[in-house]
């Protein structure tokens, strides 16, 4: 008999609001991309997870049934496993639940971490029972709500950075032209851009030279 328990030791984890398990201890602190990017983000295993396991006894033979990352992708990539907490929870039930539905008090998978892997999927498993839940689908609606607020609000405010960029980049168009066109004129004539003293102490008037005088005719380039 192997003697690694039913819930494996996990690498040591650093408390952090991307592990399920701590982010709804901090549900109010959790800003709006934080709670997006949870439920967005299908969980994989960290390197070196032990994929914990439960024992059920089939007969006289015992089998250890594992969690596994199947239980993470596809219509189950909702669940995410808390190294914290060490068990699944729902992503959306966990963070959009209210504390009480119809007087129910709601527990496994939504406020404490479900620890028995012994049948998660196929018919009235743990995992498949709690996807067909009323109480769960209405849980991913608020999530989906959620998310389409947010992406719609960071959308008005990436349009509005789009312009300010676009404005600014038209004033520099605009200054990087009257050079352009000085240097033409600098250069036809033969003129030289310094000033048309080389040395010594030169008198206030004279300090701006011919170039920056060329530049500035219409207004200056600031
Ligand atoms: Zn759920």
């Amino acid at each position: 008999m192997n003697a690694v328990p039913s819930v494996a030791a996990q690498p040591t984890p650093k408390p952090q609001l991307a592990d399920i398990g701590v982010s709804i201890d901090n549900r109010t602190f959790l800003s709006d991309t934080e709670r997006l990017k949870l439920i967005e983000t299908a969980w994989t295993a960290p390197d070196g997870f032990q994929w914990p396991y439960s024992e059920r006894k089939d007969g006289n033979t015992i089998r250890k049934k594992y969690l596994g990352p199947q239980h993470f992708s596809g219509q189950y990539s909702v669940f995410a496993y808390s190294l914290a907490k060490q068990g699944v929870f729902c992503k959306p039930c966990a963070l959009f639940a209210s504390d009480r539905i119809r007087g129910v008090s709601l527990d496994r998978l939504v406020k404490s971490p479900l620890q028995k892997y012994d049948h998660l999927s196929g018919k009235d498993g743990y995992l498949t029972s709690h996807l067909a839940n009323a109480f769960h689908e209405d849980c991913c609606s608020r999530a989906k709500a959620f998310a389409e607020t947010v992406r719609s609000s960071a959308g008005t405010i990436s349009h509005k950075l789009h312009t300010s960029a676009s404005a600014e980049l038209e004033r520099n168009r605009r200054a990087l032209g009257r050079i352009i066109q000085a240097l033409e004129f600098h250069g036809r004539l033969g003129l030289p851009l310094r000033g048309h003293r080389d040395a010594g102490e030169l008198p206030l008037h004279d300090r701006r030279g011919q170039f920056q005088g060329s530049t500035s005719t219409d207004g200056g380039l600031q």
